[in-house]
């Protein structure tokens, strides 16, 4: 068994590996080759925690395993990371645990990969604005990501707390990008595809901020009753997910499912499009949504391909187990 700790994987993986991981396991999901376990979150009635697994198998790439962990408010006054995770995989073939994995990068890398994967295949081909909406941990990864799948020009950005945005503009800079701190009426004027990554409970963005044929990632909703926008903008758009069944439940589709204006059989697989059985964007006018719910494939395509990598560069630690 080996294991590959959490301080190894920023020097790894490369966001190509990243987005190569996840786009080949949407695709497997939608050719139903491989499919995610029932999650199980529960609050454990200790320390404030909410504690869970996110689970799967990927016949295809032959992985099998689990991302175990949560949420410990009380950390951050610990010096630890308030999300904690660690993957584990099995061998397909005989059950044996093949190696345990840090989580808590990779789960951002795998967030901002499924995110560019969205663009990749949906996002107007001349798209020059970026808009990102949120500006906690998870944002950077996404723009870093996100960024690289069009010709971009400029970097909009708005979030609650504005002072927040620098740790974006940075990046922006770094990627050669002009960064404007906008409102969301600008935002919404301004920007070919949005990112939105926040962790809220009513709608940010509303339907009317948003132009025709705008490509939206809505990443931050992830749980029953979190919402980043308006229930009529999802139901005005094509909407692809990663997994339809969390999409209706705890993804941003579950408004506009519950208010009736959107209905289940609307909503494609984004592997259906990488698969090439669904077209995708039909026209430049076109609003596409991808509700980027997050899955334990994702954890186990990216965690595969960081132990291939750590084997291959002797810095996988082999346990006797
Ligand atoms: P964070 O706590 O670091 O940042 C939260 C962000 O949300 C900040 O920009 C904050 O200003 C904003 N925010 C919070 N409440 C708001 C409100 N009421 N109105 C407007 N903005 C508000 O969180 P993070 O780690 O960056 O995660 C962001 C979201 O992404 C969370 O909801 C998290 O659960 C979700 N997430 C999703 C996936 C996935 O696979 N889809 C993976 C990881 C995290």
């Amino acid at each position: 068994m080996y294991i590959v700790p959490e301080k190894e994987i920023a020097a790894l993986v490369t966001r190509k590996d990243n987005f190569d991981a996840v786009e080949q396991v949407f695709a497997s999901m939608a050719s139903k080759s491989a499919y995610n376990f029932p999650v199980i979150r529960e609050a454990i009635g200790h320390a404030d925690a909410l504690y869970g697994f996110k689970s799967g198998f990927d016949r295809a790439a032959l992985n099998l395993g689990l991302k175990s962990g949560g949420y410990w408010p009380g950390n951050a006054a610990k010096g630890l990371t308030n999300h904690q995770s660690t993957v584990f995989l099995f061998d397909a073939d005989t059950g044996k645990c093949r190696a345990v994995v840090g989580g808590n990068l990779l789960t951002a890398l795998r967030t901002a990969a499924a995110a560019a994967v969205s663009v990749a295949h949906l996002a107007r081909k001349d798209s020059k604005v970026l808009g990102m909406i949120g500006a906690g941990h998870q944002a950077t990864f996404q723009l870093q990501a996100v960024a690289e799948q069009r010709d971009f020009e400029k970097v909009v950005a708005w979030n609650r707390t504005p002072e927040k945005l620098a740790s974006l503009e940075k990046v922006a800079k770094e990627l050669g990008l002009p960064f404007e701190s906008v409102s969301l009426d600008e935002l919404g004027a301004q920007a070919d595809v949005i990112v939105t990554i926040v962790s809220s409970q009513a709608a940010i963005l509303k339907d009317g901020q948003v132009k025709p044929g705008t490509h939206i990632a809505c990443m931050g909703t992830d749980t029953k009753g979190k919402q980043e926008v308006e229930a009529a903008l999802v139901a005005r758009a094509t909407v692809f997910t990663d997994e339809i069944a969390q999409s209706i439940s705890i993804g941003e589709a579950q408004h506009a499912i519950a208010d009736g204006s959107l209905k289940q059989a609307d909503i494609a697989e984004i592997g259906a499009v990488i698969n090439g059985d669904h077209p995708g964007r039909r026209s430049d006018d076109e609003v596409t949504l991808f509700d980027g719910t997050g899955v334990g494939l994702q954890d186990l395509a990216v965690a595969s391909k960081v132990v291939d990598l750590a084997i291959e560069k002797g810095i996988a630690i082999e346990v006797d187990f």
